[in-house]
């Protein structure tokens, strides 16, 4: 029976992607690059030959993996060449389903992305850096827009403070997560798994809660919205956001742990840095603590030479 509903799920599928309008500037790329790996595509071409329905299969078999976070998946599967116009659409796109005005795009960052909020949205300002960003895995337009809904969700909550826990910074990057989760169901189903799969390589900051568990919200924000439609009390984005206080109080410990843990680690390294004796050599010339530090070793040699 399983296999039976199986076969008309397949088929439902290939007939609604194909009625689906594809954004023009988005191509598939091969799955092996011929250089590195022959064998896989011969056998890739050898299929395609002899299974006429080999290409609805491999987009059948990426549709069932998409939501699976896995180093395979992110690295080597499912990936689409991205050009500047297709991120500037993809981050209109994303204002456009938030109601908010598209911020001031910036395409060099220190980090994947950041956003810059303003109380006046009009001048939110959206950094990124499109070599991290592929680098890190973002390298499909899903991944992608999941990224600018949770830097543009920043914006959407720039004046809410949730206040169920002592830093409300990562009170905001879990609403953040949340929102990503709620939104990869109300369109159109958004493959999650590369981005919950890079969120897992993240380790816990003062900014930033562990991967792990925003991770987790992400998938919680999936299956909260389902409930919230089912009860009928769905009706705008932030709704999800009911859901929030039952993530945060039943992962309290291990939220707590963490934060414990990098306040530990924090304090630790301030203690370092007051321990380690500075280098005044490798400071400026013009610095005057240099100049001092040098007129004080000078004195010494010159003390040194008088007395022996
Ligand atoms: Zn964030």
């Amino acid at each position: 029976m399983c296999i039976f509903l199986q076969h008309i799920e397949f088929h439902q599928f290939i007939k609604d992607e194909d009625a689906r309008d594809r954004t023009a500037n988005v191509e598939p790329l091969c799955l092996y690059k011929k250089s590195n790996c022959p064998l896989f595509v011969n056998m890739e071409e050898m299929y395609i030959k002899s299974v006429p329905q080999y290409n609805d299969m491999q987009r059948w078999f990426a549709y069932l993996r998409r939501h699976n976070a896995n180093i395979f998946n992110v690295f080597f599967q499912d990936k689409e060449s991205i050009r500047k116009d297709g991120i500037v659409a993809t981050v209109e796109d994303v204002a456009r389903f938030f109601g908010l005005p598209v911020p001031v795009l910036h395409d060099k960052c220190e980090t994947i992305a950041e956003v810059m909020t303003n109380a006046n949205a009009a001048e939110c300002e959206l950094y990124y850096n499109w070599l991290l960003m592929e680098k890190a895995g973002i390298n499909n337009t899903d991944t992608l827009r999941l990224s600018f809904v949770h830097e543009l969700s920043h914006q959407l909550l720039y004046q809410p403070r949730f206040l169920l826990f002592e830093n409300e910074l990562w009170i905001q990057e879990l609403a953040a997560d949340m929102i990503v989760g709620a939104f990869s169901t109300i369109d159109r189903d958004v493959a999650t798994g590369k981005y919950k799969y890079i969120l897992k390589q993240l380790s816990a900051s003062m900014t930033h809660p562990d991967g792990e568990l925003r991770a987790l919200v992400v998938e919680f924000g999936r299956d909260y919205i389902t409930h919230l439609k089912e009860q009928d009390n769905f009706n705008d984005i932030k709704d999800i956001l009911t859901g929030l206080p039952a993530f945060v109080y039943s992962h309290y410990q291990e939220l707590q742990d963490s934060w414990d843990k990098v306040k530990l680690n924090e304090m630790e390294e301030d203690a370092d840095m007051e321990c380690k004796p500075m280098d005044y050599e490798s400071l400026p010339d013009t610095n005057l603590l240099k100049q001092y530090y040098l007129k004080h070793v000078k004195n010494k040699e010159d003390d040194n030479e008088h007395h022996g």
